[in-house]
């Protein structure tokens, strides 16, 4: 029997892989690599059900403009001429209303609301990663925002989001004592997980081929044939590979897959840094658990043996380039946050390392996971920006559905491929 093909070998690709597999649909993945350029691997690491809400969102075209044009700040878009980016952005600003963010927030929310129980399949299963279950801190420097991020979480709760109590800044700091003085105030949500993304990556792909599932690394797919409504195969190392069904799971790289199929996918990659210290500076209290400093946007990872910084979302096209003034600016946040951090947090050195990946963003925020306008057996899985470790077991669940049934599970009625035809 042919086997479905899973184009991308990112956290959605694999997991697309072990649903498939867990049904008994033969299935063989291909990625590119190198595995570190992938979001996969650099992200924050946190399964967040809870923080569902779309990117563009009412307010935001505000608070843009004021970051836009500074190079350091938390939202960076470099202007370009492209048609295919100004149609993006565009869309993008149309997508920051009330109706447009509840409703994909209530999507997500929805979607995602099985993603802690689907991963513990995963483990189940034989599935080998780091994981640390101690929820979530978000601390803040300014009650105000405090306040309106807390009533923004509000609506989630039904969709089982659990959330500590507003906390003013002693009673955060009892709950996490690596927080500095400069803290107001926070919340926790407690249910939420952090994990290891190279490890999660790297499992993934040992349990595969433990399973003899062929996982084709370093082995990028040069093209999709197709024959009327259906792919066909896909070539790579200058080989055709017949395929059952095809599954365009390539992150920020989709459009690039589809573009000679006549299909404007939009999706941009929006770069997010990571700054990895290992071991992490000596303080007087070691950070315990993951920490959102959300007035910066900085994600603080604390995991076996070193810490993780992430954050910031540049717009500025496909590529690793890294500048130093986004890379300085995560780790300031590190310096108001943390009690004894050092002033000058190392952004180089022998014991860091500084990652960029590519979130796959659509411009209403919401991914794109359902069948090819026009195609019986091309599925894309892509678009999940700030949440494909959240949501990668969901979608793997829903596409393996699809596959199975040939038709489209009800929950993905909002991510369909065919809303931007
Ligand atoms: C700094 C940062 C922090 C983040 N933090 C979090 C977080 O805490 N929680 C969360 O849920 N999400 C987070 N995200 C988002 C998350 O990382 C992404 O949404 C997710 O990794 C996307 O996965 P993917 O598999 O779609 O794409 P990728 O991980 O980018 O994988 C796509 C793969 O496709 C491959 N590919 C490309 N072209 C081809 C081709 N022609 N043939 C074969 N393979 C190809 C690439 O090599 C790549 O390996 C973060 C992202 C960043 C950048």
């Amino acid at each position: 029997m042919k086997p479905v093909v899973v184009i991308g070998g990112g956290v959605i690709g694999l997991c697309c892989a072990f649903a498939l597999h867990r049904r008994g649909i033969p299935v063989t993945v291909f990625d590119a690599g190198p595995a570190e350029r992938a979001a996969s691997h650099v992200n924050a690491g946190w399964v967040v059900p809870s923080l569902a809400e779309p990117v563009p969102a009412p307010g935001l075209i505000a608070t843009s403009l004021r970051w836009m044009l500074r190079s350091d700040s938390p939202l960076y878009i470099r202007p370009r001429l492209e048609p295919a980016f100004l149609r993006w952005t565009l869309r993008f600003w149309r997508a920051c209303n009330v109706r447009d963010y509840r409703a994909g927030l209530e999507a997500t929310a929805a979607f995602g609301a099985r993603a802690l129980e689907l991963y513990d399949a995963l483990r189940d299963a034989g599935v080998r990663y780091e994981e640390h279950r101690d929820g979530i801190v978000f601390a803040y420097r300014t009650s105000g925002a405090l306040r309106h991020d807390y009533a923004e979480l509000e609506p989630i709760r039904r969709f089982g989001c659990e959330l500590s109590p507003l906390l003013d800044g002693d009673a955060v700091r009892a709950l996490e004592p690596s927080l500095s003085e400069t803290v107001v105030g926070g919340f926790w949500l407690p249910r939420e997980r952090s994990l290891r993304p190279d490890t999660l990556v790297r499992g993934l792909g040992d349990y595969l081929t433990e399973q003899g599932v062929p996982v084709h690394s370093n082995t990028p797919v040069s093209g999709i044939e197709t024959t009327g409504t259906r792919a066909t195969a896909v070539f790579a190392n200058g080989e055709r590979i017949p395929a059952e069904a095809v599954i365009v799971a390539a992150g920020a790289w989709t459009p690039r897959l589809l573009r000679p199929l006549r299909v404007n996918m939009p999706i941009e990659a929006g770069k997010g840094y990571s700054i990895d210290l290992a071991p992490p500076p000596a303080l007087p209290r070691p950070v315990g658990r993951p920490l959102y400093l959300h007035e910066t946007r900085v994600a603080v990872t604390p995991l076996d043996g070193m810490i993780r910084l992430s954050g910031t979302m540049e717009l500025s096209g496909l590529n690793h380039h890294i500048r130093p003034e986004r890379v300085a600016a995560i780790a300031r946040s590190a310096g108001w946050a943390l009690r004894g951090w050092p002033r000058e947090t190392p952004t180089a050195g022998p014991n860091v390392r500084v990652w960029t990946g590519p979130r796959p963003m659509t411009p209403d925020g919401l991914p794109v996971i359902g069948w090819l306008p026009g195609y019986r057996n091309l599925a894309v899985a892509s678009g999940h920006a700030m949440l494909g470790v959240t949501l990668a077991t969901a979608t793997g669940e829903a596409v393996a559905e699809m596959m199975a049934t040939a038709g489209v599970p009800g929950i993905l009625a909002a991510f369909d491929p065919g809303r931007f035809s």
